[in-house]
């Protein structure tokens, strides 16, 4: 099979990359580049710029605010804005939620989230973890019981990526205890100002604060905020769940970082030569630009060929595994290539790069959220062994 782009996908990435070079404000795309993360407001001022032009949303149909992009034409939007330095569309809203209200929810909440999901209008976070439940998701323990028109929430979520900048967050809660674990689990939007709530800080090893604890001491949830049925929640996390699987690669995310370490290679000298021309960081660049290269075909095979689509979910766990380790070992590299200098964490004054020691660490998280290696090699083995 041919994996080149057909002239009209060139076409598209022609136009995609030609909006981004116009549109994308420089001071973001210039923070990105050396490689600090995007702060809350760089998303939304991007997201909003790619809305006008109909690409927030691009998998969703045209009818909800989405640009109704095909697979191939969704990756080349998606590594386009990497290549750029660009923020992504925030994904709890516009990859994990908006899909979901599409097909679970009621007329009265896709009128009234999906507009705002897409234009950022609201901010949404994933409260899925609790402490002992992560990988084992289904033992999950936070109730919600009944009480006339509310459901009353009672427990608490851990690792709520954003909570403190969210706006709502979309939880799985229990609300039976009676069949299998899956069969009492339901999908709740919950607005983060209801009495009841208190977000603490997790600091992560990075300095950064993007992870919560949430607890939930009688929150009162009305219930047409309840997705889908009550007890059938679980059909819900599989579907959305299953939705992030375009970009699972990160190959976009992986070729523009080992552009940049090949561009501080080149700049940093040691012994008055230039890094790039010692042969053995040589070496090392080339294997990792071919790995790349293997995981962008294998990409490419995944989303154009049905057998490869059938072969789910094992194949979406190797795009996983590669992508995870090949992340991580490029963001060890621009560590190392930062040297002491990439060990402050915010800073204000060098302009050459970002806190690239703190990316690295923040790497490490790759091979947690999203499922674990070690349950992505679990699925894979069970496929190939049976
Ligand atoms: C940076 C970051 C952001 C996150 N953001 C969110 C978020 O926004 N919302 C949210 O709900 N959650 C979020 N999470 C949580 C994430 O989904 C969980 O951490 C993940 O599912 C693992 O669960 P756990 O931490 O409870 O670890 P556990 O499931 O307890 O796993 C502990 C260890 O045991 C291994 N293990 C577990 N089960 C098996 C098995 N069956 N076979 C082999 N090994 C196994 C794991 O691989 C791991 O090494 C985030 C996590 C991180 C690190």
């Amino acid at each position: 099979m041919d994996f080149e782009l057909s002239p009209e996908q060139h076409a598209f990435r022609d136009e995609v990359r030609a909006f981004i070079q116009t549109r994308l404000p420089a001071s973001i795309q210039e923070r990105l580049r050396l490689g600090y993360p995007p702060t809350k407001q760089d998303i939304v001022t991007w997201q909003r710029i790619l809305n006008e032009r109909g690409w927030a949303a691009p998998s969703w149909p045209r009818e909800f605010g989405g640009a109704e992009l095909g697979q191939m034409e969704r990756l080349i939007l998606l590594d386009e804005m990497y290549r750029a330095s660009a923020p992504l569309p925030q994904l709890m809203n516009v990859v994990l939620l908006g899909p979901v209200l599409m097909k679970f929810g009621t007329p009265a909440q896709r009128d009234y989230f999906l507009p705002k999901l897409v234009n950022l209008d609201l901010w949404f976070c994933q409260g899925f973890s609790e402490p002992g439940a992560g990988s084992d998701l289904a033992a999950l323990r936070t109730a919600a019981k009944r009480e006339g028109n509310h459901y009353v929430v009672n427990g608490q979520k851990i690792w709520t990526s954003n909570a403190h900048q969210s706006d709502w967050v979309f939880a799985l809660v229990r609300t039976s205890t009676e069949a299998r674990k899956q069969e009492g689990i339901s999908f709740l939007l919950i607005d983060l100002k209801t009495p009841g709530i208190t977000i603490r800080p997790i600091r992560s090893i990075d300095h950064d604060h993007i992870l919560n604890e949430v607890f939930f001491d009688d929150v009162r949830v009305p219930v047409e905020n309840l997705v889908g049925e009550e007890n059938k929640g679980w059909s819900c996390a599989k579907f959305l769940l299953g939705n992030e699987r375009t970009g699972i690669a990160n190959v976009g995310l992986c070729r523009e970082r080992l552009g940049y370490a090949r561009e501080l290679a080149t700049r940093y000298t040691q012994g008055g030569k230039p890094l790039i021309e010692d042969p053995k960081l040589r070496g090392e660049l080339a294997v990792l630009d071919a790995e790349l290269r293997a995981l962008e075909l294998t990409n490419w095979r995944f989303l154009l060929t049905d057998s490869a689509q059938q072969a789910l979910p094992a194949f979406a766990s190797v795009l996983k595994i590669k992508g995870t380790e090949l992340q991580q070992d490029i963001a060890a590299l621009l560590a190392r290539l930062a040297g002491p200098q990439g060990l402050e964490l915010r800073s204000g004054d060098d302009r050459t790069h970002g806190p690239l020691t703190a990316r690295y660490f923040h790497s490490r998280a790759a091979s947690i959220y999203g499922g674990t290696t070690e349950v992505q090699k679990d699925i894979l083995a069970k496929a190939i062994v049976g």
